[in-house]
């Protein structure tokens, strides 16, 4: 009898979720539609007022149904993620990845190739800190540590800060992490749920999207233009905020443009997540490398904020993998237990090359300074080409855009790796910049001059210049 009804119900529940399906599949069609009338308009596929509309709507038809919020919520990101993805229709297929494997493939083959589109500075760990891991390993700092970080690294960087910022700071509030990378991955896992939003200033660093969507969240892109100096409109970023907005993401200097923000256009950005309660996930691993001003969240402001760090580029240590967190206790607590879940703890050994790394202070000013030097070069070589780009004011990034037409630069990028021997990273994995390219200063002078030498012949074999 029960099971009966049981099976009865259970057939019913199978006609509704089917119907649902159904339901979804005429949604996309008309998604579809308004996305044929978008392109045909020159409208970007991702519009913050219609969606915020459309959610507000579903929040308050459900909440007369009866529904939670946080359901619906939920469900409508899900919608909305799947509208822009439906309207944008292009492939993300190939990645820079594909341009570097093929690029190094090139060089197996005894092919000369230059790499300008690799995130890596070639400038290595000082000796110092190389001779301090070795005698590290051979002092035995080789066994299962602390999951937060050695204390005293901890206390080092905290005793830093505290100088550099004036901020009341402890080694409760750092924790060591295996790399910026990971560190981006930590704070994403415990601030984003599924269903939750995080804004992201577009052109950006492509591990923030992949990030946010591998812990279940949508990640929106506002997008900030060349022409107007890759300053994020103050408005627009507002206007993309809503109750699911779980964090914003920063990255200045940035990485590709080389863009880093006034002190007052920082304060505005932070006094806003401030007033909406959302928390600033500040990547500052190219800190370092500012060639002006330095903008850092750790300068007076007010919003809730986890900081990324990194040896990687202030130091050369890229494949040490470690770098370090700053943000309130309780959020180091629960990162913490993340490591010590997954990884227990960043190497002891690689931990005293990073105590190292910090007494020798003097490394991230020579590194900054080959890497102002490197962007002089590029700049001035890049400037007798037919292509618009904005002066970095630090990274170790320049991020031009050809002059006239809209140009698949994945293609482009393609083509130049095989006739010319040059690697560089298309616009499109920075969240859709169809006619940029990025040049790295991760490469010598010589490269980076050869390698735009190349770039500007190429072109004018192409008839561009
Ligand atoms: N953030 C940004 C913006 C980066 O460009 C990079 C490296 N490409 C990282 C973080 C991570 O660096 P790492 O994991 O080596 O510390």
């Amino acid at each position: 009898m029960e099971n009966g009804e049981l099976d009865g119900l259970r057939s019913r529940i199978r006609e509704v979720t089917l119907e649902l399906l159904r339901k979804i599949k005429e949604r996309n069609e008309l998604v579809r539609r308004v996305g044929q009338i978008k392109e045909r308009i020159g409208m970007e596929a991702y519009q913050a007022t219609a969606e915020r509309e459309l959610r507000e709507f579903m929040v308050r038809e459900g909440l007369e149904l009866g529904l939670s919020p946080s359901l619906v919520n939920g469900i409508a990101t899900i919608l909305l993620q799947d509208s822009v993805r439906i309207q944008s229709g292009k492939s993300q297929g190939l990645t820079h990845m594909d341009i570097l494997r093929r690029g190094l493939e090139l060089q197996r083959q005894g092919v000369e190739v230059h790499h300008l589109e690799v995130g890596e500075p070639d400038l290595g760990a000082p000796e110092e800190v190389r001779e301090a891991v070795a005698a590290a390993v051979r002092a035995g700092y080789a066994r299962y540590g602390d999951s937060r970080g050695l204390p005293e690294l901890r206390r080092k960087i905290a005793d830093r800060l505290r100088e550099k910022f004036n901020k009341d700071l402890d080694a409760k509030n750092i924790l060591v992490i295996p790399g910026g990378r990971f560190g981006i991955y930590l704070a994403l896992k415990i601030l984003v749920g599924v269903g939750d939003e995080v804004i992201l200033l577009d052109p950006s660093w492509p591990a923030y999207r992949q990030c946010v969507e591998f812990v279940g969240g949508r990640a929106v892109g506002v997008k900030t233009r060349l022409e107007e100096g890759w300053r994020p409109d103050l408005a627009k970023l507002e206007n993309s905020i809503n109750s699911s907005t779980k964090a914003i993401i920063l990255n200045y200097p940035n990485n590709p443009t080389g863009k880093v923000l006034s002190k007052k256009d920082f304060r505005d950005i932070v006094d806003l997540a401030a007033e909406k309660n959302i928390t600033i996930i500040s990547d500052e691993v190219y800190y370092d490398y500012s060639f002006g001003e330095r903008t850092s969240i750790l300068d007076g402001y007010s919003a809730k904020y986890v900081v990324i760090q990194s040896f990687s580029k202030s130091f050369g240590m890229t494949g040490y993998r470690i770098g370090y967190i700053v943000a309130d206790e309780q959020t180091i607590g629960k990162m913490a237990s993340i490591i010590s879940l997954m990884i227990t703890c960043v190497p002891e050994f690689i931990q005293h090359g990073a105590l190292k790394a910090l007494e020798m202070g003097m490394t991230p000013a020579k590194y900054s300074e080959i890497m102002r030097r490197r962007m002089e070069i590029a700049s001035g070589e890049l400037s007798k080409l037919p292509i618009s780009f904005y002066r970095p004011e630090g990274g170790m990034y320049v991020f031009p855009k050809f002059n006239g037409g809209n140009i698949d630069t994945m293609q482009f990028a393609l083509e130049l790796l095989e006739k010319k021997g040059v690697a560089i990273a298309p616009g499109t994995i920075f969240g859709g910049y169809d006619s940029f390219f990025r040049v790295s200063l991760g490469a010598s002078e010589e490269s980076i001059i050869e390698g735009i030498r190349r770039l500007g012949e190429f072109l004018s074999e192409k008839g561009m210049a």
